[in-house]
């Protein structure tokens, strides 16, 4: 129970878009964005974050800080094969796309097509909609069906996971199959705007709410898998990276 001499907490949720990050000052955010971002940030990317924007799920987009790191990750491990699931528009898609070889792949993974049709257009002007395979469906049986292909066993340098946030173990224990010893897997929003650290009485959103226990389970799972080796990042709403180890 919240004592009531205790100042008011803050509610756990959606703030606005120029804080998609858990710094706790705009100004830093913006000034990260304003140095080191916004002035490398492909311009096809800026287009597609623009429209993005506009659209009133623009909530969901990943922020272009952490799609520099996608890229810069991609680019370090020599990624080749990769899969995203959950695209929407596709900024961390293109972000992907872009640092991929030419002869990259990317299998790219959305319940909805009517999304990611929408950034196509951007994604096939920056010239890299050659690298994507977009299949539409729930993400969960596809990967099950893949897994029944051993070839494909082992077969993924990069993986990141950015979708229904209550299936992500259900995810984790797939996807962990799919990328090789020595590949990475990248779980999103793995901080869950601050509420996982949060005592379950806080205010909060409901659709905060809901998956904070997910999370939460996620969080424990993935910290004594000792298949892979982990490293939390306070990038966006928190990105937790997996090696694969064994
Ligand atoms: N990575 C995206 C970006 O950079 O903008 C954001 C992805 S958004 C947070 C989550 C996406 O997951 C939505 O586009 C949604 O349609 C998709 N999604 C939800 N449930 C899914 C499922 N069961 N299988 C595949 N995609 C799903
Ligand atoms: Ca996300």
């Amino acid at each position: 129970m919240a004592n009531d001499d205790e100042p008011k907490s803050h509610l756990f949720g959606i703030k606005n878009l120029s804080h998609k990050t858990l710094l706790q000052s705009d100004a830093l955010y913006q000034y990260i964005l304003e140095t080191s971002v916004y002035p490398r940030e492909h311009e096809c990317l800026k287009e597609l974050r623009e429209m993005t924007e506009k659209h009133p799920r623009n909530i969901m987009a990943t922020p272009p800080d952490e799609g520099q790191l996608l890229s810069m990750l991609i680019k370090l491990i020599n990624a080749k094969n990769t899969l995203e699931i959950g695209v929407y528009t596709g900024y961390s898609l293109l972000s992907s796309a872009l640092a991929l070889p030419s002869d990259g792949k990317i299998l790219a993974l959305d319940v909805n097509r009517e999304y990611y049709e929408l950034g196509l257009p951007i994604i096939e002007k920056a010239g890299v909609a050659h690298k994507i395979d977009f299949r539409e469906g729930p993400a969960l049986p596809f990967l099950d069906e893949l897994l029944k292909d051993e070839s494909k066993k082992g077969s993924l340098d990069f993986v990141f996971v950015d979708a229904d946030k209550d299936n992500y173990l259900n995810y984790h224990k797939r996807v962990i199959e799919l990328v090789k010893i020595g590949g990475l897997i990248g779980y999103d929003n793995t901080l869950w705007h601050g509420s996982v650290a949060a005592p379950p009485d806080a205010p909060m959103d409901d659709f905060v709410k809901t998956h904070r226990a997910h999370m939460i389970e996620l969080n424990k799972y993935l910290a004594q898998d000792s298949r892979i080796e982990i490293c939390q990042l306070p990038v966006g709403d928190g990105l937790t990276l997996c090696r694969r180890m064994i």
